[in-house]
């Protein structure tokens, strides 16, 4: 199924509804691990997002979210998800619709612009710990030929066991790093956000 900027605007509306239902539950993770914000955070910029929704293309939807995450959301995750988003859009460039290969090849830009800006390596505990691992079941899903909707399936199933594989993992990024050992045996928030992005992709792609 070719991305076009309606199923660009489907996607963000289903991560903004699945991000504000969520928001307790982010809450309670960043503050276990945080300072409490993340969920917060999330819900102000993707409600921001969802009512400046506009656009001819893909890119144009994407890069006014990235935008309205930057500016609307404090903290670290704000400008990551914000870049992500706009290095999607940038990798689009202005094709009216991407076909699922070249989307999933703009995803990979935006997670490449979340490693250039935060600096994590996989195992850091961050949300690259999910994005990695929905992306290489993305393209792998996608090279066997599966539908876009079945791919982010699997992608989303990828985010959400590598979000649970943070669990034991020691955070060497971001506010969580200040904890040292104490960030051991709680899940990173931003990783858990990441498949909620992956799993709304899933839920309109399907
Ligand atoms: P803050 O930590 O500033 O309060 P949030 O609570 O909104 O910001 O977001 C925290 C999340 O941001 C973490 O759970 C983690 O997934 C992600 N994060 C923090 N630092 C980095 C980084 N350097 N690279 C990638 N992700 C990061
Ligand atoms: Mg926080």
């Amino acid at each position: 199924m070719p991305v076009d900027a309606s199923l660009a605007e489907a996607w963000i509306r289903e991560y903004a509804s699945a991000v504000s239902a969520a928001k307790d539950e982010l809450t309670r993770l960043d503050q276990a691990i945080g300072d409490g914000d993340h969920g917060a955070n999330l819900s102000r910029g993707m409600t921001a997002a969802v009512g400046r929704l506009a656009g001819d293309t893909p890119a144009d939807v994407l890069k006014l979210v990235g935008r309205t995450l930057i500016s609307t959301v404090g903290g670290a995750s704000g400008p990551l998800y914000g870049t992500a988003f706009r290095e999607v859009a940038k990798a689009l460039g202005d094709a009216g619709q991407a076909e699922d290969g070249a989307f999933a090849a703009a995803l990979r830009a935006g997670l490449d612009g979340i490693v250039r800006l935060g600096k994590a390596e996989e195992g850091d505990k961050t949300m690259i710990d999910a994005w990695v691992p929905a992306l290489a079941a993305l393209d792998a899903a996608l090279g066997s030929g599966s539908s876009l909707g079945d791919a982010a399936a699997e992608a989303a199933k990828a985010a959400a066991a590598g979000a649970e594989a943070t669990t034991p993992m020691q955070a060497r990024k971001g506010r969580a790093s200040y904890l040292g050992p104490r960030s051991v045996g709680h899940q990173d928030p931003g990783a858990t956000s990441t498949a909620m992005l992956f799993a709304a992709l899933a839920k309109v792609a399907a």
